[in-house]
């Protein structure tokens, strides 16, 4: 589904990705964990196509997606693989003028060419799936943290990803409203959706996770099933964050 090969990104000195070599399949919860600055955002903004690498290659259901490139900023070969991941950010994104409605039917109906009439039932919809049906007029200023990250992972839905990105979008709110987040991605992963997530929760990384792959310092240290990886790390390095962060 998902290739990347010997993927190298640096930001001037600073390495963040050394020869990230991963792949995951379709229907696989890639977790990513790791310390602070281990290189774990970068690797979803490359692969959003919002930043470029500098070495290797990236493959999407078996097409060119992106190739390292010293000069460019991102070298995007096929820019209509772009359009089929969607992503989630630790601080929700959602236009502050808008109702929850126009933020979910914007892109569809101005990007998309998606029928504004289309995009309303599919968003009436991805909200009453969500639980926020009562929520379709409101402002983003009017809802809670985890209202709004459930409307941020509706919105992104709107375009029918075939792969969603979400870097840490619990790791700002307050504990009660972390399950109601983590409970709309598993819901997702019960529907077989692909995603790689972020996270500093490693209880939910367990749980949801087909596969984790651990970093630190621009490094892939190790990576397998979460049961193996947390109950048995193989390397020191994964060890010792383990201990630190369980
Ligand atoms: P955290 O857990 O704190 O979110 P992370 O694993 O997501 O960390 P990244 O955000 O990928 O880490 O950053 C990796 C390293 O690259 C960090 O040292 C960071 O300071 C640096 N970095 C990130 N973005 C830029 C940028 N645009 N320009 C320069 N350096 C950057
Ligand atoms: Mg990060």
């Amino acid at each position: 589904f998902i290739q990347l090969n010997n993927v190298n990104k640096a930001y001037g000195e600073l390495v963040v990705m050394n020869d990230f070599t991963l792949s995951m399949k379709n229907d696989d919860r890639l977790v990513i964990i790791g310390p602070s600055g281990s290189g774990k955002s970068s690797l979803l903004r490359v692969l959003m196509g919002l930043e470029g690498i500098q070495g290797g290659t990236i493959h999407f259901q078996k097409q060119d997606y992106i190739v390292g490139d010293k000069d460019k900023r991102a070298k995007i070969l096929d820019s209509t693989i772009q359009k089929k991941i969607g992503m989630v950010f630790q601080h929700y994104t959602l236009f502050p003028h808008l109702s929850i409605l126009q933020n979910l039917i914007l892109a569809p109906v101005k990007v998309n060419k998606m029928e504004k009439r289309v995009a309303t039932e599919k968003a009436r919809a991805l909200l009453a799936r969500f639980g926020l049906e009562s929520k379709l007029h409101a402002y983003p200023s009017q809802l809670s943290g985890g209202q709004k990250q459930r409307v941020a992972i509706a919105r992104a839905l709107m375009l029918e990803p075939e792969l969603m990105l979400f870097d840490e979008v619990t790791s700002a709110l307050d504990p009660e409203m972390v399950t109601e987040v983590q409970s709309v991605m598993m819901q997702l992963a019960e529907q077989k959706m692909a995603m790689i997530i972020v996270t500093h929760d490693m209880h939910f990384a367990r749980n949801i996770a087909s596969r984790v792959v651990f970093c630190a310092n621009g490094r892939i240290v190790e990576q397998g099933h979460p049961e193996a990886l947390f109950t048995h790390p193989r390397e020191t390095r994964t060890r010792e964050f383990l201990e630190k962060v369980l």
